[in-house]
Order: C-alpha cells, then sequence, then structure tokens
C-alpha cells in the first residue's frame, strides 16, 4: 500500500486520479496538488469516496514546496502529471523527501523552451536515486512509454529487429476548429521541431511536415501519417543500437496542419517574449489560453485514437514484420474517467507502473532511474491490458502502404 501525490490536476491527472482509485488495495491515498486548487478540487471530486483524498496547491518549479509537501502527506510515490518543465524539480523533490518519481514526458531543462534529446537531464539523476534506494521511471505514459515497452517486445519477439515506426493516428474529432489534445504549449513545440530519425548509424533532420507515408491502422482505416521526432526515439535508439532505422510517424489532418501553418506565419507559435500594450506576452503561451482546454475536451470527442509499432526484422532467419497496437475510444474514456482517449492513454500506464513498483514480484521496483525499455515489458503489458488498454500483436506486413518520402532525405 502506498500513498500517493498526484501533482498538477489536468486531463491526465483527471485519468490517474481515477484508475488510482480504482485499486484501494493497492493505493492508500491520494493528494491531488497543482497551481490552481480549483482543479484539484474538480479532479478530486470525481474519486472522494473510494478512498481518502485531500488537495492542495503547490508550485512545482519549488522543489522545497513540494518536498514539504510530500513530507506532509507521508506519500510514497509521486506522480507528475505537470508539465515538462517540473520534472527537474519534482525529482529533486523526491530525493530530498524520500519518495518514488513517475513523470510521462521528457523533460524541459529550460521552462517553456522543448529540448530534443533532453533525456540526459534526467538519467543523470540515476545514481543519487540508486544510493537512496528510490526508483524513477521517467515517460511511462502512451508514446512516449508504452511505445517503449511495445519496442522492447518486439524487440524480445524477433531475433533481430531491423526497423522500428512507431505510429500515432488520432483519429477522433473534438468538434472545435482548433484545439491540442494536452497542453498546447508542450504539443506544438514538439511538433514543429525538425523531423529527426534514426538511420545507419546516425540522427537525420529534416523540417516539420515534410514527409508523409500512408499506413492501413486496424481500427481507423488507411491513414497518411507525417514523420515528426519525438521523445522516445533518442532512448529506443541508445538502448536498442541493432535498430538500423527508427522513425515516428503521427497523423494530422490537412485542416491542423494549415492552422499551424498559419498560427507559425503571424507569429503566434513563438515562444521569444514580445510587449504587448506595456506588457510582457510570450505569443504561444498567449495562444494556449485562446485555445480550448484539453482537459475540457472530452464531453464532445468522438472516434478513437490508434498508436502501435511496426517491427520490421528477421524471425528464424525468415524476414517478418510484426505490429503491436492499442485502439483507445473516446467517448468510453470519458464515461469511465471524465477525459478523452489522449489523456486516458497517457494516464492509465503511469498508475500501473505505480503498481508495478509496489509489486515485489517484479523488477520495477528498481533503485535507479529507468526509462520503460529498461525494465521486463511482460508485466506491463499484462497489467496495463487489464487495466484498460487492451493491445493486439499481430503480422504487420499490410500496414506500411506507399511512403512520400524524398529519394535521400539528409540531415
Ligand atoms: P494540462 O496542461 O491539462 O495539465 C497540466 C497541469 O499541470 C495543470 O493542472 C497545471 O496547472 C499544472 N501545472 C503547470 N505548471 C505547474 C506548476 N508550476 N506547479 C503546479 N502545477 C502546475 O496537461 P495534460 O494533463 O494534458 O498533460 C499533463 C502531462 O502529460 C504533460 O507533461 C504532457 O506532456 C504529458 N502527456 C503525455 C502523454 C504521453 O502519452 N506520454 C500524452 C499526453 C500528455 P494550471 O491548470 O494551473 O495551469
Amino acid at each position: 500500500m502506498a500513498r500517493i501525490l498526484l501533482v498538477g490536476a489536468g486531463g491526465v491527472a483527471r485519468v490517474m486520479a481515477v484508475k488510482i482509485a480504482q485499486a484501494p488495495e493497492v493505493f492508500s491515498s491520494l493528494c491531488i496538488a497543482s497551481r490552481t486548487l480549483e482543479k484539484c478540487r474538480i479532479v478530486g471530486d470525481r474519486v472522494a469516496g473510494a478512498l481518502p483524498v485531500t488537495t492542495a496547491r503547490v508550485d512545482a518549479d519549488d522543489a522545497p514546496a513540494v518536498a514539504s509537501l510530500i513530507r506532509r502527506e507521508q506519500a510514497g510515490i509521486v506522480l507528475n502529471a505537470a508539465l515538462p518543465e517540473q520534472n527537474l524539480p519534482i525529482m529533486q523533490a523526491c530525493l530530498e523527501a524520500g519518495a518514488h518519481y513517475i513523470d510521462t514526458s521528457a523533460p524541459e531543462p529550460v521552462p517553456g523552451q522543448y529540448e530534443m534529446f533532453a533525456y540526459k537531464w534526467q538519467l543523470a539523476y540515476h545514481e543519487q536515486f540508486k544510493a537512496a534506494g528510490l526508483t524513477a521511471l521517467l515517460s511511462i505514459g502512451f508514446d512516449p512509454g508504452m511505445t517503449n515497452v511495445f519496442a522492447a517486445h518486439l524487440a524480445e519477439r524477433l531475433d533481430v529487429l531491423e526497423t522500428l515506426d512507431i505510429l500515432d493516428c488520432n483519429g477522433g474529432s473534438h468538434g472545435h476548429p482548433f484545439a491540442t489534445n494536452f497542453n498546447a504549449v508542450t504539443n506544438i513545440q514538439e511538433i514543429t521541431q525538425p523531423a529527426a530519425w534514426w538511420e545507419n548509424d546516425r540522427w537525420k533532420q529534416e523540417p516539420a511536415f515534410q514527409t508523409q507515408a500512408s499506413y492501413l491502422l486496424p481500427g481507423l482505416g488507411p491513414r497518411k501519417l507525417t514523420r515528426i521526432y519525438h521523445e522516445e526515439l533518442e532512448t529506443i535508439v541508445a538502448r536498442m543500437p541493432a535498430v538500423r532505422r527508427a522513425q515516428f510517424w503521427m497523423g494530422f489532418s490537412d485542416d491542423y496542419l494549415r492552422h499551424i501553418e498559419i498560427l507559425g506565419k503571424i507569429g503566434l507559435l513563438g515562444t521569444t517574449p514580445i510587449s504587448c500594450q506595456g506588457t510582457e506576452v510570450i505569443p504561444l503561451q498567449f495562444l494556449r489560453h485562446t485555445l480550448p482546454d484539453p482537459a475540457t475536451l472530452g464531453a464532445s470527442y468522438t472516434g478513437r485514437t490508434h498508436i502501435g509499432c511496426l517491427a520490421r526484422g528477421t524471425l528464424n532467419g525468415a524476414p517478418t514484420t510484426l505490429y503491436i497496437y492499442n485502439v483507445c475510444d473516446h467517448e468510453d474514456a470519458f464515461t469511465e474517467s471524465g477525459a478523452q482517449a489522449v489523456s486516458y492513454t497517457a494516464g492509465v500506464p503511469p498508475v500501473v507502473a505505480a503498481e508495478l513498483l509496489l509489486a515485489s514480484c517484479t523488477d520495477w521496483n528498481k533503485p535507479g532511474v529507468w526509462v520503460p525499455e529498461d525494465l521486463p515489458a511482460a508485466p506491463m503489458l499484462v497489467r496495463v491490458a487489464r487495466r484498460g488498454l487492451p493491445w493486439r500483436l499481430i503480422d504487420g506486413t499490410n500496414i506500411a502502404q506507399e511512403s512520400s518520402a524524398p529519394a535521400s532525405p539528409e540531415s
């Protein structure tokens, strides 16, 4: 049994709270703490009665404040559902106050500035967590998170995993002209970075949104996806050196891409402060406040998300293609958790990771700092399916259709 401190009160936190409340035999209490107390109360109200729930206001950029909250709540595990810029201060607080740590995305060492290849900042804490007998589980949402676990599972299944393509397509509709499915600042910065992928022992790079390819996605049908850089590529490539090529593909509608292009052209995606009638404003932060709050999208969302990993390699000497994926229905996710499927798929795995951390029979309670593919895939795959995210492993021969990749994309 563990007392949980959940930091953040957005869509992902809402799902985590619901999943924690469904397992009172594992989690003995829940404190929901975030910048805006009212949002904590809304999340808390949904799960009140299932286990003892408290709320607190905290600035998670302030490591000593988080540490004193951990001590006051006697929390054994901190689940970080705030923003990537809070990863490092919350990890420091865990070390100071003696709690395990779990998050869902790579850190942002400079607040508000997305950084590619950023895991070094968190992995640097490995020896300190190990010495303290504490575990930090990094980026265990869905992507990153389950995609790392899927990749590790495929690497175990194949004799040689030669190429890996991670496919993420939200086939749902929220009814708004333009919205992001999680924090707009994080989301828009990550997709507008140059697209980077690993090929033949080096990173290659091209401008954002340049290359598209068609895939036949079970549950969604044929979809055109766009190559982008996504953070799990960094650690998957580092831990699977035999992989010849690793890429990430995401589904964007033409309309979504048109919005991004126009917002960029008129300067609203900028992260440098500008003066607006005497007040300093960061255009992208301002834009976030004009868009729908991602946590409120669920009520009108229909359709499904699809995230999977396509691996080509060899098995018993024969060329083999495998595909492992999850499909999640927005309306089902909302009925259960009050959040849409993007939040749901991100919020379930960290709670399962906390369960595994507490279970003595798995290797998920190793002191140190770990990414998901460092730990055994099987227990996570079994439990995450039971807890709401079923997955399928199929022959992937027909998944990839045609590609519009330039003949020889270069860095
Ligand atoms: P939201 O923006 O909806 O929620 C973020 C929450 O963090 C808000 O409650 C916000 O408070 C709070 N917060 C922000 N800054 C601070 C601070 N300094 N101190 C305390 N609380 C703070 O985001 P989501 O719920 O959609 O996403 C949460 C996290 O999940 C993000 O890190 C995102 O990158 C990650 N994610 C991971 C996915 C995956 O599959 N791996 C997929 C989707 C998201 P306030 O409301 O006051 O601003």
